[in-house]
């Protein structure tokens, strides 16, 4: 069944079973939805990675829509969102094999592949780029949406621009409400953590951004090494990151973020004294830490979430709970070492983002 906000005009959709199969009202919730975006207006809706923002993403008009409700600068391009693998012919010039081998292993999925551009997509969507950014999401209710809204859906994720990624409905109402034309409410996302961007629209294969699917998930793939864009894992490179978007600062929740690396033990007792230090100066204090050691910090706000060597589980939680340290007011947030191998890395890359790329190693 589908409520209207008390807000303004945003009309909300709640999905009755967002793990399928959709149920009647389901379906006719989501065709609404997807004549609303045909329209030209903008919905927001659950994918398996986070909310997305969506709009006509062969409609300019949809993605100049989409920038300003978010605030965010109309340079940094977005993803298109797609449901089968016919509606990826006409949009790129061509389809390399490394695609078909990614597409055929993780689509639906939570992986992005920038690809050259037909032409056939505008450039307000790739903010004026020649390359075309695709996902193919494995959410029911994304994918329905897709397909009802003419197969291509333009779609950041649903926060204001600056403000960390929305994982579950309630953080969507919260920045859009009144800003755009609908939101579905699917619950919480799966994964909590954006997409994984790869490029293979230059010479050399490569990682734009850390996400679900790893390095090395991909070199298993496609039986060749996989690397990350070095702009991005060091904050000391001269080069600039190659997708736009990593260029910005983002996921900033008012307070400074500090995180800590080094052995468990050590970083543990950093943190104790820091914010016995932080709490003396009259600051307000959160940590987000591994369940173990939640029970042992003098906090104003604690988040766990997990053991220190389950990324997953921190990833899962860590947007929501910057959300959290911003509604307490925390003024500083320290962050527990949780693993940066493998997944850990995506992790590790959003963390540095919100910290503005600095972090303390105590040995
Ligand atoms: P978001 O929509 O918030 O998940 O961000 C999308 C990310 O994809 C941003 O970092 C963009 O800069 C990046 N992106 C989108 N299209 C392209 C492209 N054609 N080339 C490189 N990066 C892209
Ligand atoms: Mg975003």
């Amino acid at each position: 069944m589908h409520t209207v906000s008390k807000s303004l005009n945003t009309a909300v959709y709640k999905i009755e079973q967002p793990e399928g199969p959709l149920t009647k009202a389901d379906l006719k919730a989501i065709a609404e939805c997807g004549r609303i975006i045909k329209e030209g207006g903008l919905v927001a809706f659950p994918t398996e990675t986070v909310y997305g923002l969506g709009g006509d993403a062969l409609n300019g008009g949809s993605s100049e829509k989409i920038y300003s409700a978010k605030g965010r600068p109309s340079d940094n391009p977005l993803i298109v969102h797609i449901a089968d693998m016919d509606s990826l012919e006409s949009i790129v010039s061509e389809i390399p094999e490394e695609c078909r081998i990614l597409a055929e292993r993780f689509w639906p999925g939570p992986l992005t592949m920038v690809l050259k551009s037909s032409g056939k997509v505008p450039k307000r969507t790739t903010g004026g780029l020649d390359t075309v950014a695709v996902r193919w999401p494995d959410d029911l209710t994304a994918q329905q949406l897709i397909r009802q809204s003419g197969g291509y859906i333009a779609a950041p994720s649903a926060n204001i621009s600056g403000r960390p990624s929305p994982t579950a409905f309630k953080y969507v109402l919260e920045d859009m409400d009144g800003r755009i034309d609908a939101i579905i409410d699917g619950g919480v996302n799966p994964i909590g953590l954006e997409s994984t961007i790869v490029d293979l629209s230059g010479d050399r294969i490569m990682v734009l951004r850390p996400g679900f699917i790893t390095n090395e998930m991909l070199s298993e793939a496609l039986g060749t090494e996989v690397v990350t864009d070095p702009a991005i894992l060091d904050p000391e490179c001269k080069d600039r990151p190659k997708a736009p978007g990593m260029r910005y600062r983002h996921y900033a929740p008012k307070g400074e973020v500090r995180p800590v690396k080094g052995s468990d033990e050590a970083v543990r007792e950093h943190i104790i004294r820091e914010l016995a230090l932080a709490k003396s100066m009259g600051k307000r204090t959160g940590v987000f830490c591994s369940s173990e050691h939640a029970s042992g910090y003098d906090a104003d706000v604690i988040r766990s979430a997990g053991s220190l060597d389950d990324a997953k589980g921190a990833a899962h939680e860590f947007y929501s709970a910057l959300r959290d340290m911003d509604d307490e007011n925390a003024d500083v947030i320290f962050v527990e070492n949780f693993t940066d191998r493998g997944f850990g890395q995506a992790f590790w890359n959003r963390l540095l983002k919100s910290a503005g790329s600095k972090w303390e190693e105590i040995k």
